[in-house]
């Protein structure tokens, strides 16, 4: 199963086509990736139902403690990936907001485009390759 907070595993996506000299983050972009967070959102949506109803249906009473606990923890796990899936849409609309302006597609640090490739792949993302890097290594630093 895909980590939601890792990649983005949208099942019906088509790369978008740039035509030549076609402006960074035109109308025809925005629109590209409104789509596209949108229906990643809707999936999202879908899986978070998808696991309420199925605990829903699983939550009998079990005689037996140990199958309460086995019961228990796997509640609790899917609980844990639910509201990491609920953080993520909040996310999702953070950013449907941030399309609707001039600053979607533009690295938070320092301004240069992210680029449409490293946006299909994470839409959600606020920095450039290069300040996400240095990011990650001064995360290391801190913790190491
Ligand atoms: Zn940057």
């Amino acid at each position: 199963m895909p980590d939601p907070n890792n990649s983005f595993a949208l099942r019906d996506f088509t790369p978008y086509q740039e035509k030549d000299g076609e402006e960074y983050m035109n109308a025809d972009q925005k629109a590209h990736f409104r789509a596209l967070l949108l229906s990643w959102r809707k999936e999202l949506m879908e899986e978070v139902d998808r696991t309420v109803s199925h605990m829903k249906d699983e939550a009998a009473n079990f005689p037996d403690p140990a199958d309460r606990a086995s019961q228990e923890e796997e509640f609790s796990l899917e609980l844990r990936t639910r509201d990491r899936e609920r953080k993520l849409i909040k996310k999702i609309d953070k950013t449907l907001e941030l399309v609707e302006t001039e600053d979607y597609g533009y690295c938070d640090a320092c301004g240069v485009e992210i680029g449409i490739r490293r946006l299909e792949a994470r839409p959600t993302a606020t920095l450039c390759v290069d300040c996400k890097t240095l990011d990650e290594i001064k995360e290391k630093q801190i913790l190491g």
